[in-house]
């Protein structure tokens, strides 16, 4: 049986360090769908589509020439030739991502290009780790395993700003509090992460280092 598994939970949970390197110990491949959405509204931005205009950047969203690496250990996003996988990443995409998510147009159409990159990857691979914030519920429900990664607003805000400032003092925190709880806010339309859906298992990993964070996964996986 082919080894899907569905990760889904907020930033700074852990999820795409630890889905990487779980997806590296099994020997399988890699979807992060955030970097979609990213990568989508990059493609936006740099081609001067309004984001508010829902059916212009749905229309983007079903051409979008994007490639993924499905490689845990090498993830490369390339937009039209052009590697964003850095700029996808800056403060500037991530402030206008929640835009493009919660546009009702374009999840459907990102979706149905999810389950189609995790139906290629697991045919090469034998299995993927997909991430984002509705893998377990929407993208792949019927996925072999499906957790919720979870951490305490404190875990994640000292992750996050450890991750963009190479700190977790306190003004590197104060100075990520503001965005990490913005983008939450603009996320709930997407997904509520306090409960997980059905039969989709819980790993709060807030007293959890990242070894121990990967191991609690792996150990669901085995179960
Ligand atoms: O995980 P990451 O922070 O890179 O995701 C970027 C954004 O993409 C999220 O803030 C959310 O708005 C959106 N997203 C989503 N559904 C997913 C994955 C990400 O709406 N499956």
């Amino acid at each position: 049986e082919p080894l899907t598994i569905a990760i889904d939970g907020p930033s700074g949970s852990g999820k795409s360090s630890v889905s990487k390197a779980v997806a590296g110990r099994l020997g399988i491949g890699y979807l992060d769908t955030g970097a979609m959405y990213r990568a989508l509204t990059w493609w936006c931005v740099d081609r001067a589509i309004d984001l508010g205009d829902h059916a212009a950047v749905a229309i983007a969203a079903a051409d979008l020439p994007l490639e993924l690496s499905a490689d845990p250990e090498a993830q490369r996003v390339v937009v039209a030739g052009t590697d964003v996988t850095a700029e996808i990443r800056s403060t500037a995409i991530s402030a206008e991502v929640s835009k493009v998510a919660t546009n009702t147009a374009v999840r459907p159409i990102l979706q149905q290009a999810q389950r189609d990159r995790m139906a290629a990857i697991t045919a090469e691979t034998g299995g993927v780790v997909a991430e984002g914030r509705d893998i377990t519920t929407v993208v792949a429900p019927d996925a072999l395993v499906r957790l919720l990664l979870t951490a305490s607003e404190d875990a994640r805000l000292r992750r996050r700003s450890a991750e963009v400032h190479g700190s977790a003092d306190e003004h590197a925190i104060a100075a990520t509090r503001d965005q990490v709880l913005r983008r939450d806010r603009d996320d709930s339309a997407v997904s509520q992460f306090t409960v997980a859906a059905d039969g989709v298992v819980t790993v709060d990993t807030s007293d959890l280092d990242f070894d121990e964070s990967v191991e609690a996964v792996l150990a669901v996986v085995a179960s």
